[in-house]
């Protein structure tokens, strides 16, 4: 047996997205359609009914985990994501690459993301990674850049802490915030580890501000990369492997750096893929190519698309609804072709719903479809939100994944 399953970034929507149809009941979905018709949909709430879920606390309950017990901050899986190697007692950020201007009062943000900045960004994080701090003995960081403007940050020494505050004050034209202990948290090590932050804020600035890349940026009159911004700290839950819990070895496929840490966190291997960009532009193709190649070694694999959350914070029913059917001629029909449907199982859900019209995540369960040799076929004939509200396999809670590997006769049993 073999089990795929692809979670389709901020999938669900609203009626209200296309003026009485939600944008995956607008998108033409062929063999998604299909897939429902020989299998089964349901809806799931992917935290649970009424909690409004991020990306990365809806994928650890998708895959089987309760967020609200492993949950430490979006940090940890951005580093893991990038790359880093994280060790229990390090501290992790997500990172920006920001533009400050020096002005008396102090550092002024004057652009958050540095001008999406899109070239000499591993050259800034050289300069950045030869920084040594003084100021808290026996502290280190490792910085990393990625896409644009983004990048992580790792702390690594003895008796750091997680709850110290960002700062980004996320508004141009403000201050540049001063890391503190988190209210209620002030103790030693927050103390230690808001003060090598401090310093590396300080130093950071002090070194990106005349680098060649950014004297060529102003030269060009784009806005200088001149300092990080860091926020999300958290440091590394501790996640039983899918592996130690299930015996079956994954794989995962994701674009963006978020989706593979939190994959990594739950003990899966990364694939990457030329041109899976966790953008609206990625590659489907070469990520459905990618996922089918994977199973010949792997016994399951998790494919991440980005794509359609973006268009519905962009608010752009359009640019999702065509995504939607890309999804569904370029990622699903390959594997509807080319997958052994005798022993292979597909999930085919998102980890939320954003609708266009409100721009943002929402409490509303999504679709969820079931398909494989195990799956008693439910009446449903189309993929979407309403259909899926007659489908056979009712409303539930999170736990995709384990569902998943459970129609493959995968699943331990609880008790005797
Ligand atoms: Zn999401
Ligand atoms: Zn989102």
């Amino acid at each position: 047996m073999k089990a795929i399953l692809v979670i389709a970034d901020g999938l669900g929507g609203r009626p209200t997205d296309t003026g009485g149809r939600t944008c995956l009941e607008a998108a033409r979905t062929p063999h998604l359609d299909a897939l429902a018709a020989g299998g089964a949909l349901g809806l799931v709430d992917p935290i649970g009914p009424g909690v409004r879920p991020g990306s990365d606390t809806a994928h650890l309950s998708l895959l089987g985990y309760d967020p609200f017990t492993l949950y430490t901050g979006r940090g940890v899986f951005e580093c893991l994501g990038i790359g880093l190697d994280v060790q229990a007692g390090d501290v992790c950020f997500r990172a920006n690459f920001a533009t400050v201007e020096a002005r008396d009062a102090g550092l002024v943000v004057i652009d958050r993301r540095a001008g999406r900045i899109e070239s000499g960004q591993d050259e800034l994080a050289a300069a950045l990674n030869k920084i040594r701090l003084e100021e808290v003995p026996g502290v280190s960081f490792q910085f990393r850049a990625s896409t644009q403007h983004r990048g992580a940050l790792l702390l690594r020494g003895e008796s750091l802490s997680r709850y110290v505050t960002e700062n980004d004050p996320h508004g141009a034209g403000e201050l540049a915030l001063r890391f503190e202990p988190e209210p209620g948290h002030e103790d030693e090590a927050a103390l230690r580890t808001a003060a090598a932050l401090n310093e590396f804020a300080e130093r950071s600035h002090a070194a990106l501000r005349d680098h060649p890349v950014n004297r060529r940026r102003v030269e060009n009159g784009e806005p200088p990369a001149n300092f990080v911004l860091a926020r999300g700290a958290a440091d590394c839950p501790n996640i039983p492997s899918i592996k130690s819990v299930y015996g079956v070895r994954g794989a995962v496929i994701a674009g963006g750096a978020l989706y593979r840490g939190v994959a990594l966190a739950c003990g899966m291997t990364t694939i990457d893929v030329p041109g899976a960009t966790g953008g609206l532009d990625t590659d489907l193709d070469a990520k459905a190519r990618a996922a089918i190649d994977a199973l010949d070694e792997f016994d399951y694999v998790f494919v991440h698309v980005k794509g359609a959350d973006n268009a519905g914070h962009d608010q752009d029913a359009a640019a999702k609804t065509a995504f939607i059917e890309r999804i569904d001629s370029e990622l699903v029909g390959p594997l509807v072709e080319r997958l052994d449907w005798n022993a292979t199982h597909l999930a085919f859900t998102g980890d939320h719903t954003t609708p266009v019209d409100y721009g943002d995540h929402t409490v509303e369960p999504v679709p969820v479809l079931y398909v494989g040799p195990s799956v008693a076929r439910d009446e449903t004939t189309s993929y979407g939100e309403r259909e899926a509200g007659r489908g056979g396999l009712g409303r539930f809670s999170g736990r995709v994944l384990p569902i998943l590997l459970g129609y493959s006769n995968w699943a331990p049993k609880f008790g005797s």
